[in-house]
């Protein structure tokens, strides 16, 4: 007699996400840094882990408050704060993925709501099925712009009554930008309701100069969370360090439903090396950002509909068969994204090389 899982009822028939991860030349699906480490720093990374390799024997440090001070003082630099956030402000798990998930499991819950404004991560869902917690979507203005606008954001949180709201800037899979107004009046009316706001800055690194980050007003709102990661302008996806910057209050509350131990000691070896090396890391940004703006441009002036992108990415249409775009590019060694509303589909920034290809092979496809 076959034997049946106990699977919660909610999950049967899921699938586990994920991109297709394909062998090809040119990998532009999922807004990775397309630039490998240098060997220094996997010379500089050697020493770190080799340094951590000695004590694994215990567990690590549960807290790692001076890595949460580190990176406190990165954010600070990074969206020109007058001082250092502190310590206790700030949080790490394994890609801000789990950030997420803590931050879930903190503040849903079964009764509980999320709303998000589609197109959105796909990410997003998961978190709430995972955590029992009810997933409610609103929808971002219309193409080619994608603007999220305050009567948006107030009407949805009106609607739905959310606990926790997830804004992302820059979007994924669009790349827009939010300003600072919206930020705060969304940061303020769930004040009221006793509910947050998280804002996923994943790809802030990338936005262009003059656009602001949701860290500016960090310190006017008990309730706002503002999520980062590694994995993208610090070219580390493989490492899996993602960090929060929140009020005390909030990380607090993270940091009791979060494993024992959840940071491995290679991984808090791995960040603390990756911050002695951030100019160099952070090196690649200016030149993604051009060749993202050099991108745009270019399928601006095939004719394209074009997302204006703040990130490493650029979600371009409309195709009749996006399907069918997305297949022949593959053919030509060049995996792209199929995301976002029907028609559209989206292309990392990557090397010099993978934005020729690209070019050339769709060029090839879809003549002018
Ligand atoms: C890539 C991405 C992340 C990063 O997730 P990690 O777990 O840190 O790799 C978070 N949010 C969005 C919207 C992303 O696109």
């Amino acid at each position: 007699m076959a034997f049946h899982p106990p699977l919660r009822d909610d999950l049967r028939g899921d699938a586990p996400y994920g991109a297709p991860q394909i062998d090809v030349p040119h990998l532009m699906n999922v807004n990775e840094n397309p630039f490998p480490p240098s060997p220094e720093f996997i010379a500089h990374l050697q020493e770190a882990v080799g340094r951590a390799a000695t004590g694994l024997n215990r567990y690590p440090d549960r807290e790692f408050l001076d890595l949460r001070a580190r990176l406190g003082a990165y954010l600070a630099a990074d969206a020109d704060l007058p001082a250092p956030i502190p310590a206790e402000q700030m949080w790490v798990a394994n890609g801000s993925n789990e950030i997420m998930q803590q931050v879930f499991t903190a503040f849903g819950g079964p009764g509980r709501r999320a709303l998000a404004f589609a197109p959105h991560y796909s990410m997003y869902p998961e978190y709430a099925r995972n955590t029992l917690t009810e997933f409610v979507t609103e929808e971002r203005g219309s193409a080619p712009g994608f603007e999220l606008t305050d009567q948006m954001v107030l009407a949805g949180i009106e609607r739905h009554d959310p606990t926790i709201v997830l804004l992302t800037s820059p979007n994924n899979p669009t790349g827009t930008a939010l300003s600072l107004d919206l930020v705060r009046t969304a940061a303020r009316t769930l004040e009221e309701r006793g509910a947050i706001l998280v804002v996923d800055e994943a790809y802030a690194e990338f936005r262009h100069a003059g656009v602001p980050s949701a860290l500016s007003v960090l310190d006017e709102h008990p309730n706002l969370i503002v999520s980062r990661t590694m994995a993208k302008a610090f070219a580390l996806a493989g490492a899996r360090v993602g960090y929060m910057a929140a009020p005390r209050p909030l990380v607090d509350a993270v940091r009791v439903v979060r494993l024992p131990y959840h940071l491995s000691a290679i991984a808090q070896a791995v960040a603390h090396a990756a911050l002695d090396f951030t100019d160099e890391l952070l090196g690649s940004v200016a030149f993604l950002r051009q060749q993202r703006d050099e991108l745009a441009a270019f399928l601006t002036g095939r004719g394209h509909d074009v997302a204006q992108s703040d990130s490493n990415f650029i979600l371009f249409g409309t195709f009749a068969d996006r399907r069918a775009v997305f297949e022949a590019l593959l053919q030509r060694g060049v995996l792209i994204r199929e995301v976002g509303p029907d028609g559209w589909l989206r292309v990392s920034v990557g090397s010099a090389e993978d934005n020729q290809a690209f070019r050339t092979a769709l060029e090839e496809i879809d003549p002018a």
